[in-house]
């Protein structure tokens, strides 16, 4: 859905959406669309200042950071943000802008696609070391099984070549 930032009418648009997974790739590693993504709110445009609001629920798979495990993750989002058109906006404006604490983003076209809103607002809601579950023990350093699974013995059995060196010094 393309939004036009020229238009100023000042009541708000509703939105219901579904974008097919294969819509809205993220381009990113740390996860993927695995489903549709919903999405409702409003555009509301004003003067010169277009703000979207939106609520997006986004079914992902992620992978674990630790173990790598293939983990579904239900992505609840809001977020409201505001577009510009490059075009009119004034430095005064930027400034009032600034301080308002709203999420600005200067437009160089005159239109924007929702999707792509929708598309960069989940990644910026990603977590940069995605984890299965919070207390995932990830994977065994040396034999590389899953901790989560496996009981390895790795650990017991690991010794340093350095400390045996010197345990031998001092017999
Ligand atoms: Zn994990
Ligand atoms: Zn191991």
């Amino acid at each position: 859905m393309k939004i036009d930032l020229k238009r100023t009418d000042s009541a708000p648009a509703a939105f219901d959406l579904q974008i097919d997974a294969e819509d809205i790739e993220l381009e990113t590693d740390l996860a993927r669309i695995d489903g549709p993504v919903l999405a409702t709110g409003t555009v509301s445009n004003g003067e010169d200042i277009t703000i979207v609001e939106a609520d997006v629920s986004a079914p992902l798979v992620i992978d674990c950071s630790r173990c790598l495990a293939q983990t579904p993750l239900k992505k609840e989002l809001s977020f409201r943000t505001a577009f510009v058109f490059s075009e009119q906006l004034s430095e005064e404006q930027e400034v009032e802008l600034d301080l308002n604490d709203l999420e600005l983003s200067v437009a160089e076209d005159d239109e924007v696609d929702l999707t792509d809103i929708i598309r960069e607002q989940i990644i910026l809601s990603l977590p940069a070391s995605p984890l299965c579950s919070e207390n995932c023990k990830g994977l065994c350093e040396i034999c590389g099984g899953d901790l989560n699974k496996v009981n390895c013995n790795c650990k017991q059995e690991e010794t340093d070549p350095r400390w045996a060196a010197l345990k031998d010094l001092g017999k």
